[in-house]
């Protein structure tokens, strides 16, 4: 829908009322699928169109702290959405509605259609590695992310990064792209998913401009390609995936892929990578540990210039585990109460904030874990918790205070005092040895992985 028109049909005086509605949801809708669905409906939702009145599109938002946040956190996204839903140039401002008339401003948007800019296209200034918190479970594809966007091309090609939902492989991607752009500026750099690839693909084939298609990403220096698992059982597509590599690679391009998956886990890519694979790299990311989900909450809190206490970021990150996206959507939750009702952040705020947000997610108690790996390793609980002195219950009961230890961060002594008042340097010991076998034992480090998450999602053994 063209601005222009509606204008000659809409203008009432100097505005026009009907059509700021029906063009601010058609941002909304542009924006959408582009970001996180708590981001959505907690910011964006409460939001309506105004008017447009002198190039200026006024949206109406709850307060000024909305007006700050989505100009800070969504202004790429809803200029983007500007140039392809207006196709024309445009201020957007927000007005809070308990101040009429301090907006705040997203300014004037030179219209160019995002696909015209090979440099760069589709990198959110957020996604850095400044802004991405290293930990036990991200510290090898972080190091390898970094070096990849130091020296594309140079070191690992083609890198994979793998893991679960929320676990910032995009993140990672995209602070590659950033970093490699901010030391090397004329770098051809483009990130794309694997299904706007697809759509992409599709589009060119019904205008018969493959070629362009074609040339525009064998002339990259640094492709990075998201969600390749969703090439599983699109044949089609594989095939250009597959030219476009291995173009790129004999060329000396860089490429880096991200999958919910190992590679083997998607046949025919692993197949036809494999000969390649021997000059990248695999890595994966895990689901964070509390240290480093208390870090990622603490680092959101700096950014948002908010005062978090540590006891709620102890609290928050004790519930919500299973990614830093759902740690995020309820950081988020929690700004968005305490800045509506202008109340301090404390735990019973986070209760509140919390409870749709992680129905799954009952507090794990101490009680829990000791069970769940008595249970594991065919020992009772009261074997597990006093003396006994087989190897297997020893092993059971280190297990269990490394698990106590990781997930509960509780206290060598207060672990100590669960096992029949253990000494806290016997705790350690624990630890340690735990440590060790972890890396001795890859069978082991899977097992132990497993029984941790099972416990994490309440369901033992
Ligand atoms: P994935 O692509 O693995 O599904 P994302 O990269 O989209 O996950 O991450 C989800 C959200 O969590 C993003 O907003 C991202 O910025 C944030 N995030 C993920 N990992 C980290 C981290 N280690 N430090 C800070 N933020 C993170
Ligand atoms: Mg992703």
């Amino acid at each position: 829908m063209g601005v222009a028109d509606s204008e000659v049909q809409l203008r009432v005086g100097q505005e026009i009322l009907l059509d700021a509605v029906k063009l601010w949801t058609d941002i909304l809708d542009f924006v959408r699928p582009r970001i996180s669905r708590e981001g959505f409906e907690t910011w964006l939702a409460p939001t309506k169109g105004r008017a447009i009145r002198n190039g200026t599109l006024e949206v109406d938002v709850p307060n000024s702290f909305f007006a700050d946040w989505i100009s800070q956190r969504y202004s790429a996204e809803v200029r983007a959405a500007l140039a392809g839903v207006s196709g024309q140039e445009l201020t957007v401002s927000f007005r809070p509605r308990d101040a009429a008339d301090s907006g705040v401003l997203i300014r004037r948007t030179p219209v160019r259609r995002p696909s015209m800019k090979p440099n760069g296209y589709r990198l959110q200034a957020h996604l850095t590695f400044e802004n991405f918190v290293v930990g036990e479970s991200n510290r090898f594809a972080a190091a390898a992310a970094r070096s990849v966007a130091e020296r594309p091309g140079a070191n690992y090609n083609p890198l994979f990064i793998y893991g679960g939902v929320g676990l910032g492989k995009t993140h990672l991607v995209q602070a590659i792209g950033n970093h490699a752009l901010a030391l090397k500026p004329g770098l051809k750099v483009y990130y794309t998913a694997a299904d706007d690839l697809f759509v992409e693909l599709i589009q060119a084939i019904e205008k018969n401009t493959r070629l362009e298609f074609k040339n525009k990403y064998r002339g990259l220096d640094l492709l990075l390609l998201d969600d390749v698992h969703y090439l599983i059982g699109k044949e089609r597509l594989q095939e250009e995936v597959f030219y476009i590599f291995n173009s790129l690679h004999d060329a000396g391009s860089q490429v880096v892929f991200t999958s919910d998956r190992p590679p083997q886990d998607i046949p025919t890519l692993e197949s036809r990578l494999a000969s390649r694979l021997g000059s990248g790299l695999v890595v994966d990311v895990q689901a964070p540990e509390l240290e480093t989900r208390i870090a990622i909450l603490r680092q959101k809190a700096v950014m948002d210039r908010a005062d978090l206490p540590d006891d709620v970021a102890y609290f928050v990150a004790a519930r919500v585990r299973t990614s830093v996206r759902a740690l995020e959507g309820s950081w988020i939750r929690l700004l968005a109460l305490a800045s509506l009702d202008s109340r301090p952040i404390t735990i019973q705020l986070a209760q509140e904030a919390l409870k749709d947000l992680v129905k799954e997610d009952e507090p794990v108690d101490h009680n829990r874990i000791i069970k769940a790996c008595a249970d594991h390793f065919g020992v009772s609980l009261s074997e597990i918790t006093t003396g006994g002195r087989t190897k297997q219950l020893a092993l059971a009961r280190q297990v269990a205070m490394y698990i106590l230890r990781t997930t509960l961060s509780l206290s060598l002594k207060e672990i100590g005092s669960l096992f029949d008042d253990k000494d806290h340097t016997t705790v350690m010991h624990a630890i340690k040895k735990v440590d060790e076998l972890k890396i001795k034992d890859p069978g082991f480090a899977a097992r132990l992985e497993k029984l941790s998450k099972g416990i994490n999602r309440g369901e033992p053994r």
